[in-house]
């Protein structure tokens, strides 16, 4: 642990060092940011003493980026959630984000301090250690996961960045400069895997002892993952941030049972129902929305921000000794569909899918027949065979029973050529509306 007398405090401690947090950046917010005294007095909250406690955060309204996006005038390109001086800003990142313009997060030194923190202990819940060397694969560039690699040189690693897009580098740099750990996204770790077959280049033997992943849901899929670690003869742990809120905040230990809160006491995290945004308590087991709040941040701080990552939660204690509670992303609420009534995640058809190998390849596309979220069953999904597979009705027939068990859903499944899916090195994109 890289600090263990905040990583291992007990949970309801965190809770009452964050509680006097979360009232001064309340303070902080009816100060200096025009958006929320806007937004909490339409709701009926005059002042940050109206608002209460960290008890009471349920009763205040959620985030939604359209709103942050709403806010964006050509004169305040940042937007009214914009608390600090331009003097104080040290740092601007932008979002990748999937819906048109890129929206611009900034950091004041000390925001940015608490993002490499809180990510470096995330990473290094891996299990990496310093002296260690790391391959890392983001073309971070404008993008918030450039921050990450500043976590590396906290932990004390011997940090070789090698980007993404260029295959050949990226495994000569393996080879040659012998890493023990490579930090990429699920879908390029699954890319390598076959880039190397096709090379007669054995991964088991190389030096690398960790795949860590990141950037996408999908890392934490039990056949997905069986499928990297077997690939790269090496452990797979995932992290995860939101853009607007931090970079890699969780990071999963070696127990790999889900990501700790790698940024308890820079964040406080909630749980809602993604349909109807009502809280729910982050009980062991409880899933729904990820809603997180920024608790003293100061560049441009978000309260009660929906992240669209649909999570699954673990409050069990973890035996490595770290408190805090974990989540496992299920996928992006973005992605959901309802067919008849039960939510279905592209990432999660998958995960069913990726159980007939050696059959199929485990690449899929889900192609919805109309707009929107609710889907009228039977649900299109595309199955990519293996390598030299032909289709057969009785495989089709037999994930869609599996299908049908597992997820409640009713498909139409499609057996398609190896090779016929779009390959992404970067992110996979599971739906086509
Ligand atoms: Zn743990």
């Amino acid at each position: 642990m890289l600090a263990p007398e905040v990583e291992a405090r007990p949970w309801a401690g965190q809770l009452d060092v964050d509680d006097a947090q979360y009232r001064a950046q309340l303070t902080y917010l009816f100060e200096h940011s025009a958006f929320y005294r806007e937004k909490l007095g339409a709701a009926g909250f005059a002042s940050d003493r109206a608002a209460g406690g960290l008890q009471d955060i349920a009763q205040l309204p959620l985030t939604d980026k359209s709103e942050l996006r709403a806010a964006c005038t050509p004169a305040n390109p940042i937007g009214t959630h914009l608390c600090a001086k331009p003097s104080e800003i040290v740092r601007i990142y932008s979002t990748s984000g999937t819906t048109g313009a890129p929206s611009f997060v900034p950091l004041t030194a000390g925001d940015l301090d608490s993002w490499v923190t809180a990510s470096a202990r995330s990473y290094a819940a891996s299990g990496i250690a310093a002296g260690q060397r790391i391959v890392s694969t983001y073309n971070a560039g404008p993008f918030v996961a450039g921050a990450a690699l500043a976590a590396f040189d906290r932990i004390g690693l011997c940090h070789i960045p090698v980007g993404t897009g260029n295959t050949e580098r990226l495994l000569l740099a393996i080879e040659l400069l012998r890493p023990e750990a490579v930090v990429m996204t699920p879908s390029y770790a699954a890319h390598l895997v076959d880039a190397a077959a096709e090379r007669n280049i054995d991964l088991r033997s190389s030096t690398v002892v960790r795949v860590l992943v990141a950037g996408e849901p999908g890392g934490g899929e039990p056949t997905f993952r069986a499928k990297l670690e077997e690939g790269w003869g090496a452990k797979v742990t995932e992290a995860m941030g939101i853009g607007d809120i931090g970079v890699s905040l969780w990071g999963e230990c070696e127990e790999q049972h889900g990501m700790h809160l790698g940024a308890r006491g820079f964040v406080h995290p909630e749980l809602v129902e993604p349909e109807t945004g009502r809280a729910l308590e982050l009980d062991d087991g409880a899933s729904g929305e990820l809603v997180l709040t920024h608790l003293q941040h100061r560049a441009a701080p978000l309260l009660r921000f929906r992240t669209r990552d649909h999570v699954e939660v673990r409050t069990n204690p973890c035996a490595c000794g770290r408190t805090s509670p974990r989540v496992r992303c299920i996928g992006r609420t973005d992605d959901m569909l309802i067919v008849r009534g039960v939510n279905v995640f592209p990432s999660a058809v998958r995960e069913v899918v990726s159980a007939f190998a050696p059959e199929v390849s485990g690449h899929i596309l889900v192609k919805p027949r109309s707009p929107g979220v609710k889907q009228d069953p039977p649900l299109p999904v595309s199955v990519e065979l293996a390598p030299g597979k032909t289709p057969e009705a009785a495989l089709a027939e037999a994930i869609c029973d599996r299908l049908r068990n597992v997820l409640v859903v009713q498909t139409s499944v499609d057996l398609v050529p190896w090779g016929s899916l779009r390959r992404s090195e970067y992110k996979s994109k599971l739906v086509e509306h």
